[in-house]
């Protein structure tokens, strides 16, 4: 079987066959940096990591674009509500999708273009579609004329006469429909804007995409990719923008479903515990990652504690085998498995796991010949069998590697032993817990006036490194430098 996506613009399953042999163009909307990363972002990126890994996988060589938008309506309210100035929000919050995407193992992009650096690529784009006469400025603000561009409306499947309003700007009549949608809007007092040849404001949403994705990919690329939630309007109207100024654009639709939170109490707290910095304190990386990346690409992921316990649990079934393997196969399995992954790694992919692959990224039937291949692992273990435990980890390895699931790939190392911010955190926690443990067990001494116990708690944290100072708010603590 050949490499097929489902293609939303057609609606059907495609054979994938790129611009130019051997090389893919990928681009994937990114973050709106408004607020930190929950699970539910992180499942677009690694969605999308899987695919990239197959297509390398596979031959091609990939280049990877994803965007940051840095400006725009929930990040200005975001700004404002804390008294800050835009920027300092998209920063900080920028900062922690890269945390994150890293965390799971999301290879990073080759190139991650914000909206803010690419003005003059925006102001490029609008004059284009303002002398074809398919948008127009309108007191400060720039409007596409949906009518100009009869395919409106296609990648949704809408009608026009069917469609809605914009709500993408106050209805001040500026507009020649109301389903004309804004490029550009005018600036509001407060809020960052740059000087165009139609007055001084700050883009719309959707003109970023169109405006960076040909800068880097070039006016025809291969793969524009999202969460489902952005087929309309951002990418009904990325088309609209790049194809009436006359580019190719994407040739290749690819959209992920969402996570759903229906079977869940959609309480804050909950909002709050599926961050992804609050789950990497309940779950290791992989494990999550395991949990996002398990249910088809397409398919809705209903979010509940028992199926990420599932996913735990699966994902350490995996590697209890791969780390008990790489135990039994002893120095003589060490090169095998410590080998990286490297060029052979395609012969030794089960053809199972190819076609699944193969067919739209089908992730659940791929997993399926996973867990076959460890079961007969552990089968070889059981029978002492050492070149079937062999030949069990070195095919397990290769899918794994696919999936950015290879337990013994360096980068999860890394991860648990501090060198990721997440895990870093996550000891913090585990030792300010440990040390709150000891001081309550002193304050338990004190009260029964056990001063000896006390005393010796104390110097033993000392002699541990850790300092405690004695404050009317109570005990606060540091370690010694
Ligand atoms: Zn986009």
């Amino acid at each position: 079987m050949t490499l097929q996506f489902h293609d939303t613009a057609t609606r059907t399953v495609r054979e994938f066959a790129p611009l130019q042999p051997g090389r893919v163009s990928v681009y994937l909307c990114g973050a709106t940096v408004q607020a930190p990363p929950h699970i539910g972002h992180l499942r677009s990126a690694v969605c999308f990591d899987v695919m990239i890994r197959w297509l390398e996988a596979s031959g091609y060589r990939v280049t990877f674009c994803r965007n940051v938008t840095d400006v725009e309506d929930k990040i200005l309210r975001t700004a404002a509500s804390e008294g800050v100035p835009p920027w300092i929000v998209a920063e900080r919050n920028e900062r922690a999708f890269t945390w994150a995407y890293d965390a799971v193992g999301c290879r990073p992009p080759d190139i991650e273009p914000r909206a803010t650096g690419h003005i003059p690529e925006m102001i490029v784009l609008m004059r284009r579609l303002i002398e074809g006469q398919h948008a127009y400025p309108a007191g400060g603000d720039v409007y596409f004329d949906v009518h100009s561009f009869p395919a409106y409306g296609a990648l949704s499947g809408q009608r026009l006469d069917q469609m809605r309003p914009a709500e993408d700007s106050d209805d001040t009549g500026l507009k020649r429909d109301p389903r004309d949608f804004a490029l550009w809007k005018a600036a509001k007092p407060g809020e960052p804007y740059w000087e165009t040849p139609w007055g001084s404001g700050r883009p719309g949403w959707h003109l970023e995409c169109s405006a960076m994705s040909t800068k880097y990919l070039g006016p025809t690329f291969d793969i524009h990719c999202g969460g489902m939630d952005l087929i309309f309007p951002h990418h009904e109207n990325e088309i609209a923008q790049s194809k009436a100024a006359g580019d190719g654009f994407a040739r290749y639709w690819l959209h992920n479903g969402l996570l759903g939170l229906a079977g869940e109490k959609m309480s804050k707290s909950l909002g709050n515990s599926l961050l992804v910095t609050d789950v990497l304190r309940r779950v290791r990386p992989a494990e999550l990652r395991y949990y996002l990346v398990q249910a088809h690409y397409r398919s809705m992921l209903e979010f509940s504690e028992e199926a990420l316990e599932e996913a735990v649990a699966a994902y350490q079934r995996i590697e209890r085998f791969v780390l008990r393997a790489a135990e039994v196969l002893g120095t003589l399995g060490l090169d095998t498995a410590h080998a990286s992954p490297g060029e052979d790694d395609a012969e030794e992919l089960p053809t199972s796991f190819r076609s699944a692959m193969d067919d739209d990224l089908a992730v659940p039937a791929a997993l399926a010949a996973v867990h076959a291949c460890v079961r007969d692992g552990n089968q070889a273990l059981a029978a002492s069998d050492k070149t079937g435990v062999r030949v069990s980890l070195i095919r397990l390895r290769a899918m794994l590697d696919v999936l950015g699931l290879d337990p013994l790939a360096p980068h999860w190392s890394d991860v648990s032993a501090g060198a990721s911010a997440g895990s870093g955190e996550r000891l913090r926690q585990v030792v300010g817990s440990l040390v709150k443990l000891t001081l309550d067990q002193r304050d338990a001494a004190r009260a029964r006036r056990d001063y000896a116990t006390a005393d010796a708690i104390r110097d033993g944290l000392e002699e541990i490194g850790v300092v405690v100072e004695d404050t009317p708010q109570g005990p606060r603590w540091e370690l010694k430098r």
